[in-house]
């Protein structure tokens, strides 16, 4: 074998797992090798807020997330035609990054810790190989025991483990407004506006500060889950039109998509000689919260590779399990759950209800049940 690791795709999933085993398991950082298709830093479409449990994973890596320029949201606005309730967490509900560098930031730093990264390099396959996989690239194959898929929502190696490429996937719709177009006011407030629930839209429209060139600018989408296959709306007029209320006119923006692949505890997360993480794995399928996912995964595949190679035994049986019974896993189940009761109820009178009379009961779940799990 070439390698004893191979990890697909140099996000936050893939450059996790790699420093998760530089500290975990160090005699394997030196024989693990990521493949990435892009360049950092490299775009990657994204509203970049990371809850501070993605923070709790890094310092724990001895990593300090502040280094990489970002904008503090003090307070998160979660409402249903104007009403609904806020989370102001201390020091900040969440951190917005360009996701160019935090994922340069982050990738840097497994190499620097001793994990080879091997960029312009597209996987196109992989394959069962004697004692472990053939990873086919556009620049040559290579082998080892044991690949990690963190080749996000599209990705290639899930096809290996689920002979699908994706299923259980979120629509997404972003454009950025530049710093010109943007007012100071409201710059540490960060919205989720479920009103889009009333225009069939499993999902809400976001309003994020970002960073752009140094200077503050808006960041703005729509999520539409598709959980349910009620009919597929189009998601630009809608967007365009909650836009319009805010007094932006969309068409002067460029629109950009991707989708997210949500967290299904009926999934496969494993095959022989493979694990999944991030999106190739499933994230949160309530907020389309992604990033802190990524990191977690990535710590919890490292333990799984660490004793792989202990044992000598690569079905990763486990896997899945050990996913759904950490601390992670709890917390996605009950974001899927939340998700499947909040998208599933289409009369705008009973989400009135649930945004306006019964926002203390949501607001006080949330706080307890959905975050800080990587505390
Ligand atoms: C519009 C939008 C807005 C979002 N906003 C937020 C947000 O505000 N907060 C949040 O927490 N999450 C958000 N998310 C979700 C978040 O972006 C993802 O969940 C997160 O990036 C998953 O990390 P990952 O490492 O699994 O995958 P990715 O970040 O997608 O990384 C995958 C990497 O693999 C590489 N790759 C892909 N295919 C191959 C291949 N065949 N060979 C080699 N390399 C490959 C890619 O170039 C990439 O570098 C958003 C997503 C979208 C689409």
């Amino acid at each position: 074998m070439d390698y004893d690791i191979i990890i697909v795709g140099a996000g936050p999933a893939g450059a996790s797992t790699a420093l998760h085993l530089a500290q975990t398991a160090p005699e394997l950082a030196p024989r693990t090798l990521i493949l990435e298709k892009a360049h950092h830093p490299r775009p990657k479409l994204c509203g970049g807020g990371m809850l501070q449990d993605g923070e709790f994973i890094l310092q724990r890596l001895g990593m300090d997330v502040s280094e990489v320029p970002h904008v503090e949201v003090k307070e998160a606005h979660f409402r249903f035609e104007g009403r609904g309730f806020f989370i102001a967490r201390q020091p900040v509900s969440f951190r917005v990054f360009s996701r160019d560098l935090l994922d340069s930031w982050l990738a840097e730093t497994a190499r620097q810790r001793g994990v080879q990264l091997l960029e312009d390099t597209r996987v196109l396959k992989v394959v069962p190989a004697d004692g472990g996989m053939a990873v086919e690239t556009n620049k040559g194959t290579c082998t080892a025991r044991a690949v990690v898929g963190a080749d996000g929502a599209l990705s290639v190696v899930r096809r290996a483990v689920a002979g699908t490429r994706s299923g259980h996937t979120a629509r997404l719709l972003e454009f950025y407004v530049p710093p010109e177009h943007t007012s100071a006011e409201q710059q540490d407030r960060g919205i989720f506006d479920y009103k889009v629930i009333g225009q069939g839209i499993q999902g809400y429209v976001w309003d994020f500060p970002m960073l752009s060139g140094g200077r503050l600018a808006r960041n703005r989408g729509i999520f539409d889950l598709r959980m349910y296959h009620t009919p597929q709306q189009d998601l630009r007029p809608i967007l365009s039109q909650a836009m319009a209320q805010d007094g932006l006119k969309m068409e002067a923006y460029t629109l950009h998509s991707h989708p997210i692949r949500w967290f299904d505890p009926a999934d496969s997360f494993a095959a022989p000689h493979i694990l999944l993480v991030g999106d190739a794995a499933g994230v949160d399928p309530s907020y389309g919260e992604g990033i802190s996912f990524a990191l977690g995964y990535g710590e919890l595949a490292a333990h799984e590779l660490k004793a792989a190679f202990a044992h000598n035994e690569f079905s990763f049986d486990g896997y899945k399990e050990h996913i759904l019974k950490s601390r992670m896993g709890v917390v996605l189940k009950r974001r899927r759950r939340l998700a499947a009761m909040l998208y599933g109820i289409r009369s705008s009178n009973i989400q009135r209800l649930i945004w306006w009379r019964l926002n203390f009961l949501l607001k006080w779940y949330v706080e307890t049940f959905l975050i800080d799990w990587a505390k």
